[in-house]
């Protein structure tokens, strides 16, 4: 695997890549990486000829610092890891080379109702950062394929729209599912900051998710969040939402056809730790 740190040392040694491999696979990180960032590249070395990873903690994506001063760095560890599942580029650029100008300011997106809901709403800022970067990282490695996880199923659609927005729809994406620990709980570079009391407790997002794919009906569905919601906090949990949404356009459903596929979603802090799930119906 080679390591770089300059976009433009990267861009170079892409561009006399090109004719040799006619598909370059990317995953963008923040690292801290477990089998579901590894899941991403493996998809992606079996689909193309370069594989492309990058590990950048975007301050710009942040709306808490704290967040992001604690956010895990296992640096060593992620590049045994890249290594191990055949990744042929890491990526690696410091702050200032992402954002030579500062990180303020910048360009912005219209993302429209996509960052009005969920996490748009609960972390005001965090979708106009997240394509800030991806944005740029797109123009660096200019790659045939995106692969993000279903994890983050807004940041999915966002980047979709993304992609729209600044014609750049040459680049596929492809979206893997969701890894789970064996209990369950997603897997995420956060897990990592929970205490053992906090992460048995964790697992309770998955079952809430569960049980509300278990327990759905058509009709009205107040009920079923709201005993989603009692369940999460009675186990500790202060929740920002659970809500169940159109798969395809994130419009919030109260009243389920029976047919319309959904996405169940929730997010919710243990102690300090904010995480995120969703489960499609
Ligand atoms: P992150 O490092 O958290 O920004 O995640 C980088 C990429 O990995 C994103 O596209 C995530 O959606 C994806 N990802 C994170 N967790 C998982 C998981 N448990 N399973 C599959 N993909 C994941």
């Amino acid at each position: 695997m080679i390591l770089f740190k300059k976009a433009t040392v990267l861009r170079n040694w892409l561009e006399t890549q090109s004719k040799k491999a006619n598909a370059i696979g990317f995953i963008p990180t923040m690292g801290a990486l477990h089998e579901g960032h590894i899941s991403l590249i493996r998809k992606s070395t079996a689909a193309n000829t370069i594989t492309v990873c990058s590990i950048f903690i975007n301050p710009t994506q942040f709306n808490n610092e704290g967040d992001f001063q604690k956010y895990p760095v296992t640096i060593e560890k992620d590049i045994d890891m890249l290594e191990a599942a055949g990744c042929d580029v890491l990526f690696l650029p410091a702050v200032k080379e992402m954002y030579p100008e500062g990180v303020d300011g910048g360009e912005r997106y219209e993302l429209g109702y996509l960052e009005k809901i969920l996490e748009g709403k609960f972390r005001p800022g965090h979708f106009q950062g997240v394509c800030m970067i991806v944005d740029r990282l797109l123009d660096i490695v200019r790659p045939s394929r995106l692969y993000l996880g279903q994890k983050d199923y807004q940041q999915c659609m966002v980047i979709k729209k993304l992609l729209d927005l600044t014609n750049k729809n040459e680049t596929e994406l492809e979206i893997a599912p969701t890894l789970r620990e064996k209990d369950g709980l997603a897997m995420s570079s956060r897990n990592m900051r929970l205490t053992k009391e906090e992460r048995s407790k964790a697992v309770a997002i998955s079952k809430a998710l569960f049980q509300i794919k278990n327990d759905l009906r058509p009709g009205k569905l107040s009920d079923l969040k709201k005993k989603a919601i009692d369940f999460l906090e009675a186990e500790g949990f202060k929740v920002d939402y659970v809500e169940i949404a159109d798969a395809a356009d994130l419009s919030i459903v109260n009243d389920w056809d029976g047919t319309q596929p959904v996405v169940v979603l929730v997010a919710a802090f243990i102690g300090d730790v904010r995480l995120i799930d969703n489960l499609i119906v």
